[in-house]
Order: C-alpha cells, then structure tokens, then sequence
C-alpha cells in the first residue's frame, strides 16, 4: 500500500474490505455441502450464488428456507431492506451472466448489505463462475478467498447423468474446467484447492484450510452442527435442506456407471485429476 492511500484511508476512515470466499469449479462436485459447513461458523454467511438472484426476484430459484421471493424470507427482506439504504435494491443487482454489468460500487454494497442482514463477517459466494470472479477481484474493498472444489471424475460425470445429462459433456467440461481454474490459482496464489472426497473424509483437516486462508478459526459447530444452523442460500442441490450434520461420501457412482464408462472417463481425465490433487496436496 502506497502512502498516499495510507493517508487517504486514514483520512475517510476507509471501512477494512469485505471478505468473500468464493467457490470454483463445475457443478455437483459438492459446492453446496461446503457452502452450508462454511455458514455453519458464527462469523461466516452463505448465500449461494450472486448469480442466482435474478431467478429467485423471477421465482425460478427459491431460498433454502422455502421462500420464493425476497419478502417471505427473513434474511433476503432484510438484505433488500439495507440495500434500499443505499439507495440500491436486489432487481438492480441483475448480475447477467458474468456480472460485467456490474459496477464496483453496487457489489460493494450488497456484500455489505449481506454482512449487515446476518451480522457475519465473511461472505460465501458459490456463482462458481470464472467471469464473475474476474469482475469481482477488479473491484477496490472487496477481498476475495478463492476456493476450488473438485471431486473425482467419475463421480462428477455420474453426478452430472443423475441430473439427465449425458457424460460426454461432462468428461470434456471436467478436463477444461480443471485446467482454466487451475490457471487462475497461478494468479491468485492463495486460491485453495479441496478435494471432494478428502473433505468427506477428514472434514476437519480440508475446512481448517479454507479456514486459515479467510483468517478465521475453525468452529466445532461447523463439523458437528452444519445441518441445523440457519441457512439462506439461493440454488444448490437436495443439500441445501440437510437438517442432518452427518457427512457422507456420496460413492454410488460406482453402481450406477458401466464398466466402459469408467475406463472411458479415467483415460481422458486421470490426469487432471492427478494434477487437482497434487494442488490440494494430495499425493
Ligand atoms: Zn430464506
């Protein structure tokens, strides 16, 4: 930090930026039980994606509290309530499908609007999306913890059929995805890189981790109560509602894919997986 912006942040008595830890990497590879671990803390809030906001103001997406619209839940009216404040509101917040028309000033304060409704500290964006984060980390106040999430290709591409998707998009979309995200973390050497089943499986370990990155001390309730604490995420998959706190390795990817399908996805994504892993520090 220059001096002058020194002077001039003591002068304005410039607030300390707004923490945000963002989640990366492609859909059902555990976004949503790391989200609700993560809003377990006490000074932490999940809201789901940023870019599910206009689909929850058109009622394509509800909260994980059953409301369909800002006004019957108790956190969106009051995130709606502190963004009117400023003058802002949640329709104005139309993030479009990177956020580019987003200015600055408007993310600033409805991340602050979010901190002000839950009384958190740090936020939990799940948008996942590469644009949106590259728009946000340009954005002066805002401090962004990037976080990517991975899980095993065959389980991702099983995961991805569940949803009546054929694999073959899935296989591509692993390979790319991994390797764009992965390029990103070259650029924010912070970026931490989870392991969906090593999360599963030592829960405290890889939570302590994205812990530590965000500055914050790993809370027992986190691991113990997850699925009991208040929740308000926009999206997500049949997680989102867990009122259970147990975690539990989703493998049943190895019943519902064919022998071929298996050989098939290891030959073309063995190696980015390798390469994840190696990220996360995995062998
Ligand atoms: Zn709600």
């Amino acid at each position: 930090m220059s001096l002058k912006t020194e002077n001039i942040q003591l002068k304005t008595g410039r607030e300390t930026p707004v923490k945000v830890i963002y989640l990366l990497g492609l859909g059902h590879s555990g976004t949503t039980l790391l989200g609700r671990l993560l809003n377990a803390h006490s000074q932490v809030v999940a809201t789901g994606g940023t870019k599910n906001i206009p689909l929850f103001l058109r009622g394509r997406k509800d909260c994980a509290c059953g409301a369909t619209q800002p006004a019957e839940c108790v956190f969106w009216s009051q995130v709606e309530t502190a963004l009117g404040q400023q003058g802002l509101s949640l329709a104005s917040l139309d993030v479009g499908y990177d956020a580019k028309a987003l200015d600055g000033d408007s993310l600033r304060a409805y991340f602050k609007a979010v901190l002000a409704a839950s009384g958190a500290r740090v936020i939990v964006d799940t948008s996942r999306r590469r644009g949106y984060f590259s728009s946000l980390a340009k954005v002066e106040g805002v401090e962004l913890v990037p976080v990517h999430i991975f899980k095993d290709p065959r389980a991702q591409c099983a995961s991805m059929r569940r949803k009546g998707r054929t694999i073959f998009p899935a296989i591509w979309n692993y390979r790319m995805r991994s390797r764009r995200v992965r390029a990103l973390g070259e650029a924010f050497p912070g970026m931490v890189h989870v392991s969906y089943e090593a999360l599963c499986r030592d829960p405290r370990a890889q939570l302590g981790r994205i812990m530590q990155a965000a500055g914050l001390e790993l809370e027992d309730t986190q691991l113990t109560q997850w699925g009991e604490t208040e929740v308000h995420i926009l999206g997500g998959n049949r997680q989102r509602r867990s009122r259970s706190s147990e975690i539990c390795l989703d493998e049943s990817w190895q019943q519902r894919l064919r022998g071929w399908e298996k050989t098939l996805i290891s030959a073309v994504n063995r190696s980015e997986h390798r390469r994840n892993l190696a990220a996360a520090g995995i062998r």
